[in-house]
């Protein structure tokens, strides 16, 4: 019994030294609890940068160049801090601080000392930020940057979309590229991703921007694959929402919204012409600025990594664009109906090099959104 009771103080002793390794978070105004963890680095308290975007919803951006030091530009409760590396000073509003500690990394992970958070930034949010008895006290975060992205692998099911001339079918193409996509936004992102079909089946393209709109997403991706009759045409192009349609990005519409008359039924296309669809587009005007440095950032590196023509970014009325509450795309990926891009699109390491290169310029307006949207 006695060596019982030992055990269990024993066992307390060390989750009390745990604790106090720690940093305890305090939100407020509702008293969420969190933890940053701490390691010692060089015998002091550090936390590294990644811990603390989990949990406050800052981000950071790594800079060098041969003109200036190593720097880590770290972006906080609508602030930016430059970190220079091995120094314990940092410069905030124009002005240079000292953290006593100096900045570290190891491996590919970036870490401030505890005196940063438990001194430095209670001087610099007073009133905001508190240290009390090691506990931290701040207002909990507003999380605006982008953390969950909807993929819209285009047709499925019924709808094979437009068919190759070797048969190759756009639905098929569509997802493979989309399931890439998404691996390599959760892998290398840590993002959260849902997919409005997984496998081939038919959703109207209603439903696929209300599944956007009712699961909150901070992105829309359709992706699809382009036809046309001439079947010389080749090249990537990337859309957002336009109520008024070029007479260029008209075929390309036509073709993307005809789903609707082949497969939703008698009295579908009423549906999306009809008035209470006309104000549905407003929920994207709000978003049409960013749509379009997404649809910007995406189609030059797909440009760049396809090495294929560059057909541009487009307006066109897309039904599935509508009432998407969020930036929204819709990537045509090449023509399926051009022999050679048929051969190329079906392709399992050009479906890689597509989802790369889409990845990329996501992760690119990733950053800048994140950006913009946390010092605003
Ligand atoms: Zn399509």
């Amino acid at each position: 019994m006695k060596q019982i009771k030992y055990g269990v103080l024993l066992l307390l002793l060390f989750w009390v030294a745990y604790l106090q390794a720690d940093i305890s978070l305090v939100l407020t105004p509702n008293g969420t609890k969190k933890t940053l963890p701490v390691v010692k680095l060089e015998g002091k308290d550090y936390v590294s940068l990644d811990e603390i975007n989990t949990h406050l919803c800052s981000i950071y951006k790594v800079e060098y160049s041969e003109y200036t030091d190593f720097r880590v530009m770290f972006f906080f409760s609508g602030e930016q801090f430059i970190f220079l590396l091995n120094s314990p000073f940092y410069t905030f509003k124009q002005n240079i601080f000292n953290m006593q500690y100096p900045f570290l990394q190891v491996g590919s992970y970036y870490y401030v000392p505890s005196t940063f958070l438990l001194e430095n930034l209670p001087l610099h949010f007073t009133g905001q930020i508190q240290n009390k008895n090691g506990t931290l006290y701040l207002p909990k975060p507003k999380d605006k940057s982008v953390r969950r992205v909807v993929i819209d692998p285009g047709h499925g099911g019924k709808d094979p979309g437009a068919i190759g001339p070797n048969g190759t079918r756009e639905s098929t193409i569509n997802l493979n590229v989309a399931l890439r996509l998404k691996h390599l936004l959760e892998q290398e992102l840590g993002l959260e991703v849902l997919m409005t079909r997984t496998d081939d089946r038919f959703v109207s393209l209603q439903d696929r921007t209300k599944f956007a709109n009712d699961n909150k997403a901070d992105l829309f991706i359709s992706i699809h694959t382009n036809a046309s009759h001439t079947n010389g045409s080749q090249g990537i192009e990337t859309y957002y929402l336009s109520t008024k349609s070029t007479t260029e990005s008209r075929a390309v519409e036509a073709l993307e919204n005809s789903v609707v008359e082949l497969y939703e039924g008698a009295g579908a296309k009423q549906k999306y012409e009809a008035l209470d669809f006309i104000l549905m587009d407003m929920l994207q005007t709000e978003h049409l600025e960013h749509s379009n440095n997404l649809a910007t950032l995406v189609q030059h590196n797909l440009v760049a990594g396809i090495q294929t023509k560059n057909r541009g970014v487009k307006q066109a009325n897309f039904y599935v664009l509508r009432g998407a509450f969020m930036p929204a795309i819709l990537i045509e990926m090449g023509f399926i109906s051009n022999p050679e891009e048929e051969v190329l699109l079906a392709n399992p390491q050009y479906q890689d090099r597509l989802a790369q290169s889409i990845f990329e310029g996501i992760k690119r307006f990733k950053y800048n959104y994140d950006r913009i949207r946390l010092t605003s």
